[in-house]
Formats: structure tokens, sequence, C-alpha cells
């Protein structure tokens, strides 16, 4: 773990080990952190923050800081790609786009520096107002395991760029690029105890930093229902909260769309990072004119998916973080079949050799899906799509929209008037118009229901790592004598 700018073991000196999921291997001993070692960080973090110089430091200086952590990261891309790709199993081509966008994050933040500035304020004669944005404090970073570096990259670099000081908790599945990067901050001249990583179990060290009194703020990216938690456990100490959650994202396609652009798109919302993206189109709907159509291409494109080695260069779906998730997914799809889903395509856990102990499972479609049942309403977190025809802009604004999540959401149209009519009535945080990609740094990401609140990767993110100060005086040229004695 770092903390106050030195790599240590836990106070226990218990470990953990990480593996390759898709070897089954281990592939590093990781320290297991405890309430001591969150207590240490967190007091490493206080005082660099109350006395330390990060958040007065000029605001080129810091930038240079930001942008050398960027420049480090690229001259170490390859390594930081096949980390990526040995501890979580992703695909080399998705852990390059991540670990690029990693990089670019820093980038962005580093220009990003002198944005977030206060205002003046109209008010009467005779007074005079500004406003500051002063950083908030020290920021309990918690992060999942499905974009390691990516997820730790959206997290540090705002907070960093807004003066905060930081303990962030990688997930304990994939802890290795997290630290890697934290590594990489402190050659860069991100000075000791400004950013700290403790490592171990959320359940214990992630709701211990949540109720320390010393965090100011919380920012977590993970499960709905771990978010909820964390909520409820930061107000007992008015913790600022950002959350960053589920997804149950539809994907619209209606039947003037593009058809091969829809499909490609379509199949790379779903199985890209092999579904387990909190933005996977999970809901594919149709129109009913095109459905046969555009089935029988997604069909026929499906099974060019290349599975297997993820350090592969041809290799499009890699493979899932654990065993448990494997039988997560699986359970939906079994129980889906049970009430009534068609099996179109996959639905069980492939074999490759020299990866017969490692975590995999097909892509799969399922149809004759309606979206009130589980598979349609509930996360799975893997390369599952339900897919359900509909019959026109009314209908399918109003199934999208049936969901308790509103993280993301797709339509495919050339009616350019469509496409921002059914934008406007969607209820999500991210639309993509015949586009695949969800994000750039600089674009908001976040979620509308329970999907989270707070956006991520973009200068309103900055806001959410400060406090505004409004400041006002009197300039007049009398005092002032409001009681009139
Ligand atoms: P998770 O189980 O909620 O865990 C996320 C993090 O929280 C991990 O570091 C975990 O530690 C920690 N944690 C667990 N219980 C905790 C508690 N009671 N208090 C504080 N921290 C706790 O999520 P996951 O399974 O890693 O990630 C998958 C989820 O992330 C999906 O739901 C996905 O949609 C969501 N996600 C959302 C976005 C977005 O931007 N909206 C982006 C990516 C992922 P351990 O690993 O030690 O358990
Ligand atoms: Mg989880």
């Amino acid at each position: 773990m770092l903390i106050n700018g030195e790599f240590v073991d836990s106070s226990s000196g218990e470990t953990f080990e990480t593996y390759n999921p898709a070897t089954g291997e281990v592939i590093a001993q990781v320290a297991k952190g405890g309430k001591e070692d969150v207590d240490r960080a967190v007091e490493a973090a206080r005082q660099a923050f109350d006395h330390g110089k990060w958040k007065t430091m000029p605001f080129n200086k810091r930038a240079r800081i930001l942008n050398k952590v960027g420049s480090i990261m690229r001259s170490r891309f390859n390594e930081l790609v096949e980390l990526e790709v040995l501890n979580s199993g992703k695909a080399l081509s998705a852990a390059q786009g991540q670990v690029m966008q990693a990089i670019e994050d820093f980038e962005f933040y580093a220009g990003s520096v002198v944005s977030n500035t206060g205002e003046t304020k109209p008010v009467p004669p005779g007074f005079f107002n500004y406003t500051q944005k002063e950083p908030v404090g020290v920021c309990a970073q918690i992060i999942p395991w499905n974009y390691p570096m990516m997820m730790a990259a959206w997290k540090l670099a705002p907070a960093l760029a807004a003066g905060c000081t930081i303990v962030l908790k990688p997930a304990s599945l994939t802890p290795i690029t997290a630290l890697v990067l934290a590594d990489i901050c402190r050659e860069a001249g991100v000075p000791e105890g400004v950013l700290n990583v403790v490592t171990g179990p959320g359940s214990t060290i992630g709701g211990y930093l949540v109720d320390h009194p010393d965090v100011n703020k919380v920012a977590f990216t993970g499960e709905t229902s771990t978010g909820k938690d964390i909520m409820a456990r930061a107000s007992e100490t008015m913790k600022r909260v950002t959350l960053e959650l589920g997804g149950k994202s539809a994907n619209v396609v209606f039947n003037d769309a593009d058809i091969d652009a829809a499909v490609d798109g379509s199949l790379f919302g779903i199985y890209f990072n092999t579904g387990q993206s909190c933005e996977a189109r999970s809901r594919l709907f149709v129109q009913e004119d095109m459905y046969d159509a555009f089935m029988e291409k997604f069909m026929d494109k499906i099974q060019k998916l290349k599975l297997g080695n993820p350090l592969a260069k041809d290799t499009h779906v890699g493979s899932i973080i654990s065993a448990q998730q494997v039988d997560v997914i699986d359970g939906y799809v079994q129980e889906a079949v049970k009430e009534g889903a068609t099996l179109a395509y996959g639905g069980y856990s492939p074999e490759f050799e020299g990866f017969e102990n490692g975590h995999w499972y097909m892509p799969t479609v399922l149809t004759n899906v309606t979206n009130d049942m589980k598979v349609a309403q509930e996360e799975i977190f893997g390369p599952v799509v339900v897919v359900m025809p509909f019959k026109d802009e009314k209908e399918v604004v109003k199934l999208a929209n049936d969901s308790k999540y509103g993280l993301a959401a797709s339509v495919w149209t050339k009616d350019h008037g469509k496409a921002h009519r059914v934008s406007s009535r969607l209820e999500a945080g991210v639309i993509m118009v015949n586009c695949p990609f969800s994000a750039f740094p600089g674009l908001p990401f976040g979620g509308y229901k329970e999907s989270g609140f707070g956006r991520e990767l973009s200068l309103e993110t900055l806001d959410l790592y400060t406090e505004t100060k409004s400041v006002l005086s009197y300039v007049g040229p009398k005092p002032l004598n409001p009681f009139g004695i």
C-alpha cells in the first residue's frame, strides 16, 4: 500500500492473492489492509491537506505534475496495458483504449487547473462579492474491478487538479494497476501524503473509510447496493458524496437506421469489455419491421467475435473477472430461459487450451424477453443482451425508461429530428446517437435515477471536488448601521 509517500505492508502483515482471471494463476500477493492502515492513510492525507503545499501550489506547477503523470504513463504504455490485461482478463484492445483514456484524463485535468475559478456576482450598489473555489479536503475514492486503471484515473486526476488529498481503495480483485499508477504519480512529483492507496476488503476498510471523521468526501463507483450503503453511512458525518453506479442501458434501433452500423455498434455496446461495463447496452430494442433483418445480421456477426487469449491482438472478448461472476451471469440466463426467454446464442462457459482454469462465458443473446422480466430489469454485468421488438417511438421511449437505472442509452436512426427528440426523452445521463462510444475526456459521465449522481470526466467534476465560498464585502463610503441605533 502507498501511505505517506512510502510503499508499506499492512500493519497486521497479512496479504491476499490476486489472480489472472483468464488462467486462474496467482500473479501477486497484495497487502491486506485493516482499520489501522486506513487510519494511517487518512492521517497522512489530512496532514498533507491541512499543512502541505498541494492545495496552495501554483496552478502551473500542479498542471506540470499532472502532465508528467501522463507522459510517464505514455512511456510505460505497453507495460501498463499488459498489467491491466493480466489482472482483469480483458482483451488487449480494450485495455489499450482504457489505458490511453487514463493518460488523456490526466492531460485533460492538467489543462483544467485554471478553469475551476470563482466569479464576481451582481450585488446591490455599495457591495462587492466574489466566489472562490476551495478544495473539499480529504477524499476517499473507492473503485470497482471492471476498468481498474481508467476508474483510478477518473477519480485521481480531477481530485488532484482541484487540490484535494486522497485515500484510494481499489477493488480487491484488481489492485495492481492502481498501485502502479500511484507510484507514477509519486515519481511525477505528487507530494507525500497527497495520494495514498489502501488495499483490502471493501466490507471492512471501505466502510471504515466512509465512516472516518477525517474524510470530507467519498467518491464511489460500483454496485448500486453498495452505493446505497455508502450514501446512508456518509450522512452520519455529512460527507460530500458522488456515486457512479450500475446500469441497464437501452439500445434503440429504429427501422431507418444504417443497419450495418447499428449491428456493429450494438455488438460493441454489449460485448465490449466482456459485457462488464456500467454503460453496457444490455437491453436491445429493435423496431418491428426491421427486427428480422437486423437479427439475421446480428447473429451472423456475433459468430465472428473472437474469444480467447486476452493478450492476443485479434481477441475481441476476454474472460470474466471471477468464477463467482460466471455463476451470477449463468444464473440470470438459466432463470430467463425458465421464465420463457429463448436462448438464441451462447449461454455457456467455453473452454480454450491453456485457459482451462480461467473464467469464461460466451457472448449470449436472449430473445422472447419482455421488459418486466428480471433479466431485462437487473444488471447482469456480463456478456448477455436481451432483445425486444417495439412498434413506435412512443412505445420505445416508455420501455427504455421503464428501469430503475438511468446511466446510458444508444439511438440508431438516420432521422436527426427523431434522434434528438428521443435523446431528450430518455432518462439517462449519457446518450450515444449512431455512435458506439460513450465518452471522451471532457464529456460529463454519470447517471440518472439509481445509476447514481455527480458527473465524472468533465469540467463540472471539479465542482464536486471543491466547495464554493461566497465573500461579500461592504464598500460604501459611509459605515452601515443596519439596526439604525
Ligand atoms: P462493488 O462490489 O460495489 O465494489 C466496488 C468497490 O467498493 C470495491 O473497491 C469494493 O471493495 C468496495 N466495497 C465493497 N463493499 C463496500 C462497503 N460496504 N463500503 C465501502 N466500499 C465497499 O462493485 P464491483 O462489483 O467492484 O463493480 C461492478 C459495479 O460497478 C457494477 O454495478 C457497475 O455498473 C459499476 N460501475 C459503474 C460505473 C459508472 O460510472 N456508473 C463505472 C464502472 C462500474 P472489494 O473489492 O474489496 O469488495
Ligand atoms: Mg461486486
